[in-house]
């Protein structure tokens, strides 16, 4: 997935969050979790010269994030800070979607470090010089941009009604 990422963790958010009052703030950790496993790119390009798909990385490992996520919930719990519940909600919520709309059209190992068994439910084809194309010209690639106008849409209305939301 190229471009669909952060219009759908806002959906997802938009969702969660509803009317409640720290709907802003839910947002912005949606959204940031939306986006968090790809900051592995980072890696890919500057430390591992490209050598391994990054969707085998560590931010790409949905029990990882699982398991991040229970360990907050515990400490939230134990800290007796019940307010961070939907926090840790929305962003286990953006980055397990994350990897789910990364299952099609790529390799991702949903049950690592136990199992290298991974799921690609669309595989594209190569038929272009440049891989950025055999992607945009793939019909997922519309489904990408039906997540970013049903986004945009949702985000429009939402000013319309009211000009200070989220
Ligand atoms: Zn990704």
């Amino acid at each position: 997935m190229f471009i669909a990422h952060l219009p759908a963790g806002y959906l997802a958010t938009h969702f969660l969050a509803g009317e409640k009052q720290n709907r802003q703030s839910l947002v912005a950790v949606g959204l940031t979790c939306s986006a968090l496993p790809d900051f592995d790119l980072l890696w890919f390009y500057l430390v591992d010269d490209r050598q391994t798909a990054h969707h085998e990385y560590i931010f790409h490992w949905p029990l990882f994030w699982l398991s991040i996520a229970l360990i907050a919930w515990i400490v939230a719990r134990l800290s007796n800070r019940r307010a961070l519940g939907p926090y840790i909600l929305v962003g286990l919520t953006c980055l397990l979607l994350h990897m789910f709309l990364d299952s099609f059209a790529a390799e991702i190992y949903w049950l690592r470090p136990f199992s290298d068994w991974h799921l690609n439910l669309v595989e594209v084809p190569a038929g272009f010089g440049w891989w950025v194309l055999n992607f945009v010209f793939h019909w997922t690639f519309a489904a990408e941009i039906l997540i970013c106008l049903a986004a945009g849409f949702v985000w429009w209305r939402r000013k319309s009604l009211r000009p200070s939301s989220t």
